[in-house]
């Protein structure tokens, strides 16, 4: 089939079920066809094409796509047309990717639902009453109904993996610096990675080479060299040495949903049959991640969205006798509950007088938690821990109960505290026939085993 072929099929499909799953913010069939077009081109030309060309893939609603709307699921940015492109994105337009629209998320990635979105709730494709999770929702979401092949994603504290586990697909948060955020609107400077989406770890592999890479324009982008990820996959990987696999042990016990617990048993258990040695690791610190999260992602956001007020871009309130009341008019109508609640709390964080006990005390904590990690890959190559403590819950079921939204996170905000890498990968099913997921972590820049390991169980 023609990529243009493809790219309508896809275009049908979203076209099908989004009146259901809101998982698109906007779709863009013009733009997505003539690059379909072009490729086309090219193939009847004989010219070479990249592995990406052609397949339709979706991005995150706040990685700035030039020309189309930017609005990160707020108000604050509803008619924002960004005037440039994210390196991301323009690393897939350049591959030849075909991009067919931005996917719904919690405002400003604040979130584990998708229901902090200001303009829709994204439905999970496997319940329809049930929450994709969050932020990144309508991306997991897309891939899972197959809206499209691959997405983007963004996470800061689980963003990608908690949805990728609720979908039941897999979801790679890269290493700091890995990938540009240049373009990326940000959340919480320090721990923000975009991040591949796929159906298997073979697609997620192929999107994670195209997106990965230095660039100038990000300050803390790595200057490293990026292996051929999806090349290094070998069905029967066998690592030079034993592969030594360590179970969190913290992750496990209380809170955790018996069922999950079952199925990420059942998933070491075939790892050990496909070689690996299984190491029981403690990592002490590992549950100081949420609460040190609290505080350091709020203490962010807070400096981060001080830019939206109403002069520079966006929504700009129209009642307002003064420049002060047109900035606190425009925030206070602009912004969602979630945003506020975060804005508050990092900004009582930074405050003088609080910021030594809070901000500089969640600092070091975070320095411990890294601590851990380093402590624990001195022992084994992989980490293993459930992605989330419990499958996708009902729509409406945590959205009076920050706290209890908060913990789905427990699992994931550790890694990105540390920086590192870590992959989402479905195990099993529940009762009710929920996806469950199995969370693995390398060290920093180690994708490429990350993706073996996952390759080989899937
Ligand atoms: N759910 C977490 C939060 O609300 C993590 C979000 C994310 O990774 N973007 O902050």
């Amino acid at each position: 089939r023609s990529s243009v072929e493809i790219t309508q099929e896809a275009l049908d499909r979203i076209q099908a079920l989004e009146p259901k799953l809101h998982s698109f913010l906007c779709v863009t069939p013009e733009i997505a066809l003539e690059q379909a077009r072009q490729v086309d081109a090219k193939i009847a030309a004989g010219e070479e094409i990249n592995l990406l060309a052609g397949i339709p893939i979706a991005v995150k609603d706040n990685m700035c796509t030039k020309g189309i709307t930017t609005t990160c699921g707020s108000k604050i940015l509803e008619n924002f047309v960004p005037p440039y492109e994210s390196t991301v994105s323009q690393k897939l337009i350049d591959a030849g990717a075909v991009i067919l629209g931005k996917t719904n998320l919690d405002e400003f990635a604040m979130g584990s639902s998708t229901e902090n979105s200001a303009y829709q709730v994204t439905a999970n494709p496997w319940d329809l009453e049930r929450v994709p999770g969050g932020s990144s929702g309508g991306s997991a979401a897309a891939v899972a109904a197959e809206e499209c092949v691959v997405s983007l994603g963004s996470d800061t504290g689980g963003s990608i993996r908690q949805p990728a586990s609720f979908c039941g697909v897999v979801g790679l948060k890269p290493t700091y610096g890995l990938v540009s955020r240049f373009g990326l609107v940000a959340y919480a400077s320090s721990l923000d990675q975009i991040g591949p989406f796929g159906r298997s770890v073979e697609d997620t592999a192929i999107l994670l080479g195209a997106i990965a890479g230095y660039d100038p324009k990000d300050s803390t982008s790595l200057n490293v060299d990026i292996p051929d990820y999806a090349q290094l996959l070998k069905p029967n990987f066998r690592p030079k040495s034993t592969l030594r696999i360590g179970v969190i042990k913290e992750t496990f016990g209380e809170g955790l949903d018996s069922v999950v617990e079952t199925a990420v048993t059942k998933a070491l258990d075939q790892l050990q049959k496909l070689g690996a040695e299984i190491h029981i690791i403690s990592c002490p610190r590992f549950r100081y991640g949420l609460p040190t999260y609290y505080i350091i992602a709020p203490s962010e956001a807070s400096a981060n969205l001080a830019r939206y007020d109403g002069v520079k871009y966006g929504f700009r309130a129209t009642d307002k006798d003064n420049l002060l009341s047109m900035y606190t008019n425009t925030r206070a109508q602009g912004f969602g509950a979630e945003v506020k609640r975060r804005i508050m709390l990092g900004t009582y964080a930074l405050s003088a007088g609080y910021y030594d006990a809070y901000y500089l005390k969640a600092q070091k904590v975070r320095t411990l938690i890294k601590e851990d990690f380093d402590r624990a890959f001195e022992k084994v190559d992989i980490l293993v821990t459930p992605t989330s403590p419990t499958t996708a819950f009902k729509a409406g079921e945590k959205t009076s109960d920050p706290l209890s939204m908060y913990l789905s996170d427990l699992m994931t905000i550790p890694v990105n505290l540390a920086g590192l890498p870590g992959l989402s990968i479905p195990c099993g099913f529940d009762e009710q026939g929920l996806p469950i997921g199995m969370q693995m972590i390398s060290k920093a820049l180690r994708e490429d085993l990350l993706l073996q390991v996952a390759y080989a169980y899937e």
